[in-house]
């Protein structure tokens, strides 16, 4: 599966059609959390897609311009919340919210929507053709389609793909064609090869603009039309960033998959760096996580490899001759080896010995460790350690 996002203009009636399309959508996902809610706080029980789906159509019936617009999407609606209660109940999301007209709006069509590259048009049911300016195409079944509507006012259409290609040949995953990426706060990324990629330029002006935005919209009275007008501002100042962004995020993974035949990472413990308040800003700005998805969904469309090694703390620390430097804090920048008296980069000995250790075949882990001594370990094995020491 494989999703394509494009920009579609819908004219004015169908304009008004989605505005009551997302409007019955939300009130469907509001009234189905409402029901649910009260289930779970006065019986303790959940209620299944398929009974809310049965009262759904009772209530068609009692509010009849719910039959006006798509059904399709009314239904997804349901499936939606569904999903949100599974990864509630999972711990790893928040109890779902209610939606709000002012937000980001949406409707899923799981089926009967056309793409016709020929006419530059998307079919949707009950709606009828929309101009949608196609970037790209693609061969394949479609699947779902989602309509969604930013809060600055441009429609996007997403078609999620069942690809008919086969999938390519992969080239070989050895250390040869390999390049090991060490992500990092004074460089965006440093590569094995001594390549050094900058942060994307000037997020800091562009901050500083959203950060006053935010002010306006705090200093204006709640539910005000100033109010809004400053929302919209806000959301396309972010929008501004986040294209900035994800199209440097583009550049450099299509780079890196076409250059080499196997990209190798640390599997960065975000979530726990991102508790240091410094460091948060750096990571939200430069998205790794999303560019090492990039990075993954390039690499197996084109038969590349990715390979991820446990975190492990001397990555920077340590020299290929074995010697462990224990003392190197954050803000040494280069050190010199005291035993073959290499100078280290430590952002290209980092990325180097990612390479290596990517590398290490990791089931003699039971041996001694090898000649370095030091095995990268993952996650839990530190955990382990830690609660041991
Ligand atoms: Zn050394």
């Amino acid at each position: 599966m494989k999703a394509y996002r494009y920009r579609i203009e819908p004219d004015e009636k169908q304009v008004e059609f989605l505005a009551k399309q997302f409007g019955c959508s939300r009130f469907v996902y509001n009234w189905a959390l409402d029901l649910k809610t009260k289930a779970w706080q006065t019986e303790r029980k959940g209620i299944s897609v398929f009974e809310i789906s049965r009262q759904m159509t009772l209530l068609k019936k009692e509010k009849e311009w719910l039959s006006e617009v798509a059904s399709q999407p009314l239904q997804q609606s349901l499936i939606h919340l569904d999903k949100a209660f599974t990864g509630f109940f999972k711990k790893k999301t928040d109890y779902p919210r209610y939606k709000s007209k002012w937000g980001k709006q949406s409707a899923s069509f799981p089926q009967n929507v056309e793409v016709e590259f020929s006419s530059g048009t998307i079919v949707f049911p009950k709606i009828g053709r929309i101009k949608a300016r196609f970037s790209r195409t693609f061969t394949g079944v479609v699947k779902t389609v989602t309509i969604t509507k930013t809060v600055t006012g441009k429609y996007f259409a997403s078609v999620l793909v069942e690809s008919e290609n086969q999938a390519p040949v992969p080239v070989p995953d050895v250390e040869e064609t390999a390049v090991g990426l060490d992500l990092g706060l004074t460089h965006f990324l440093t590569l094995s090869t001594g390549e050094k990629v900058e942060h994307p330029k000037h997020p800091e002006k562009d901050l500083d603009r959203i950060k006053a935005l935010h002010q306006r919209v705090s200093r204006k009275k709640k539910g005000s039309k100033n109010r809004r007008k400053a929302i919209v501002k806000l959301a396309l100042a972010y929008e501004r960033v986040s294209n900035k962004r994800d199209d440097f995020l583009q550049k450099v993974s299509t780079r890196l998959v076409r250059d080499f035949g196997t990209l190798c990472f640390e599997d960065l413990n975000v979530a726990g760096m991102t508790q240091n308040r410094h460091l948060s800003r750096h990571i939200g700005q430069s998205g790794w996580s999303k560019f090492k998805i990039l990075c993954e969904g390039k690499a197996s469309a084109n038969g590349k490899h990715i390979r991820t090694i446990g975190r492990f703390e001397p990555s920077s620390k340590l020299c290929s001759c074995g010697y462990r430097n224990k003392d190197l804090s954050l803000s040494d920048r280069t050190w010199v080896c005291p035993v073959c008296k290499t100078t280290h980069d430590r952002d290209i000995l980092a990325a180097n010995n990612i390479k290596r250790f990517a590398f290490v075949k990791q089931n003699t882990s039971g041996g001694t460790g090898g000649e370095s001594g030091e095995m990268p370990v993952n996650k839990r094995d530190r955990r382990t350690r830690k609660s041991q020491e």
